[in-house]
């Protein structure tokens, strides 16, 4: 169900099992498990069906750290979120992402790959991919076509990677109906969450205070509290709400905001491939989002280039992706920059300020750059192709100081401090894209498939003027993942450390961030969050005692791991303990006797 916040009495209070803030591809999904589950939730959004400009202004900042812009249109705010503006590149974290790399100071994720492979899965669903398979060699085979080919690999170096194209998802408009006819869900729009209220200690949230930009307050009062506001946004709204504690809420160790993290992305040489290999469209992101070719199964692909894990390691680079870019006539005039809006406007991509009649005096005034960008972005004729660059993103080191803070001075129209945002990026990041194109040219130039001509290293010197300024996009690490509380804002499990009833959804919880885009990653995240809050939720219902919800917990959860830590968010939620695990002895008694009835069931 939707409701118009901005209609609701003045200071209604509102009650629900759960209140999530924030209505992009975390909260929607969330949302979405959590009415199959039947269990009552609020949803809190704070834009409405479309983009409005009002909205919109809330996510400007300042930009402190290096050239970086995060709002109108980096930044999704209404139904959907930044899934209005997504380009829908997917493709799961490496195996070797999750782990803790020597070379990488702050690097792993509190569990494997494993973990989260059984939602990776149904994560396709969700986001309308294909099938669950990355192996390059099963598109090839599947596309089978004589211009999209696998390039030859001779060095041992290299290896080339599959991702998928959602069509893409805009989630405010693919789970519309679903979420209007919803028995479970309340969706809220226009409604800003601007404020989390605690018990004097800040141990517990109470509720959550909410306004519209028309003045209208109301709060939410639920068991269970999850922010999905965003990379940027989940921290700026913990730091806010600085009633209790003043440095934030979850921000006892000064982890909040901090290791931002975006994929750093520029252009690079020059390729100039030999005439077997000139026609090949796999790796070629001009033929990846419109052109049929590179697709199988009803879904677009793309491949990409990165570097052997065992090369990493011993490189001791960070991971990163790497695909080429054709350069065609006109490219970057401002007639092609017109059509090119235009284009997005039509695919429904949120993009702030544009205007048709704008961009349709732009192109009158520049016919040839226009028509002939058209023309060749329309057929994409190799032959008019001017260059080829390298596209290269790699991962960002997780580094405390490329931080999200509160201006000291700057407030939006609700009150709320905007964010600063200081984007940092450090030597081995740019040692990375050095090295990744240096080994890919020559496995290149090795194998016969191109002659490649590098850029100058940036290894040492200034950013070069092609580091994109939005980076990708991909706003990551502020309220990172981590078994301790010294180390990490949220447990293996979502959950804020120290406050027992308040989890974290989206890409602010990741540690490290890997090569790969981070969508599905949020998406598969979720799904295994909307479980782990259904268990606690059924068990703070059952009225069990902690030993009694640890033995309940084993009929369906993996491990003694799991079920303390169930069993210890379903009595701290509930007020019946502090939040601490149970007694892990307990829990393995506990086990060992559902174990020994499971294997009398068996038995008989
Ligand atoms: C141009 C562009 C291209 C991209 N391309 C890709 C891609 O190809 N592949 C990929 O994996 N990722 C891509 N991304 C990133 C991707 O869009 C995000 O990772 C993803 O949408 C994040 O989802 P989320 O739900 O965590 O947050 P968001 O999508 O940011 O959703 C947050 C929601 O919270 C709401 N909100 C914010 N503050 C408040 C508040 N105080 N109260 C209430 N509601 C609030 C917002 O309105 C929004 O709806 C791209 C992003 C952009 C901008």
């Amino acid at each position: 169900m939707f409701i118009d916040t901005r209609r609701v009495e003045q200071d209604s209070k509102i009650e629900s099992t759960v209140c999530i803030v924030g209505g992009g591809v975390a909260g929607i999904t969330l949302a979405r498990e959590l009415e199959r589950k039947g269990i009552a939730t609020v949803l809190l959004e704070s834009g409405g069906f479309e983009p409005d400009d009002e909205t919109r202004d809330l996510y400007r900042g300042e930009d402190v750290g290096l050239p970086y812009s995060f709002a109108d249109g980096c930044r999704g705010r209404f139904l959907g979120g930044s899934s209005n503006c997504w380009g829908g590149w997917c493709r799961p974290l490496d195996a070797w992402d999750f782990d803790k790399r020597d070379w990488i100071p702050h690097s792993g994720w509190p569990f494997r790959l494993a973990e989260l492979a059984p939602f990776y899965e149904r994560t396709h669903a969700l986001l309308k991919l294909g099938p669950n398979n990355f192996d390059p060699g099963f598109w090839e085979k599947a596309i089978n076509r004589s211009d999209v080919r696998r390039i030859p690999l001779v060095t041992g170096n290299v290896r080339d990677t599959v991702s998928q194209f959602s069509p893409p998802a805009r989630f405010g408009k693919l789970y519309r109906a679903e979420l209007r006819e919803a028995r479970h869900v309340r969706v809220f729009l226009y409604a800003n969450a601007t404020n989390i209220d605690t018990d004097p200690d800040g141990k517990r949230v109470t509720r959550i205070e909410a306004s519209t930009l028309t003045g209208r307050r109301m709060t939410v009062s639920a068991r269970i509290y999850v922010l999905a506001t965003g990379g940027i946004e989940n921290a700026r709204l913990l730091l806010a709400s600085n009633k209790v504690q003043a440095a934030g809420l979850g921000n006892d160790h000064d982890l909040v905001g901090r290791f931002f993290m975006d994929h750093p992305r520029l252009q690079s040489g020059s390729v100039k491939f030999s005439r077997d290999w000139s026609r090949n469209k796999l790796y070629d992101i001009k033929y990846h989002y419109m052109n049929s070719a590179v697709a199988a199964h009803g879904t677009h692909i793309a491949s990409q280039l990165a570097l052997a894990p065992e090369v990493l390691e011993k490189e001791k680079l960070l991971n990163a992706r790497v695909w080429f870019n054709s350069v065609f006539p006109g490219e970057g005039s401002e007639g092609a920059q017109a059509l090119f809006r235009c284009k997005q406007a039509l695919l429904q991509k949120e993009q702030a300020g544009w205007s048709l009649s704008q961009d349709l005096a732009t192109m009158a005034a520049h016919p040839v750059d226009t028509v002939g960008y058209g023309f060749t972005r329309l057929f994409q004729p190799r032959a008019l192709i001017r260059s080829v660059r390298f596209q290269i993103i790699v991962e960002p080191t997780p580094n405390p100081d490329s931080r999200v803070t509160l201006s000291p001075t700057q407030t939006d129209k609700l009150g709320m401090p905007r964010v600063q945002v200081d984007w940092r990026l450090d030597d081995q990041v740019r040692r990375t894209f050095d090295r990744t194109l240096d080994l890919l040219a020559r496995d290149m130039r090795q194998s016969g498939v191109a002659e490649v001509t590098l850029d100058p290293p940036i290894e040492g010197g200034a950013w070069p003027a092609s580091l994109e300024k939005e980076g990708t996009w991909h706003h990551m690490g502020t309220t990172r993942m981590h078994a301790s509380p010294q180390f990490g804002v949220v447990d293996a499990n979502c959950r804020m450390h120290g406050v027992s009833n308040l989890y974290i959804a989206g890409s602010s919880v990741f540690p490290t961030a890997g090569a790969n885009f981070p969508t599905i990653t949020i998406a598969a995240l979720t799904l295994r969050l909307s479980e782990h809050l259904a268990r606690v939720i059924n068990h703070i219902s059952s009225g069990l005692g902690a030993a009694e919800v640890a033995d309940a917990v084993h009929a369906d959860a993996p491990s003694t791991l799991a079920a303390a830590q169930v069993a210890a968010d379903a009595t701290s939620v509930d007020g019946r303990s502090d939040g601490i695990p149970l007694p892990v002895e307990r829990l393995k008694r506990a086990r060992s006797v559902l174990i020994s009835r499971r294997f009398q069931t068996d038995s008989a």
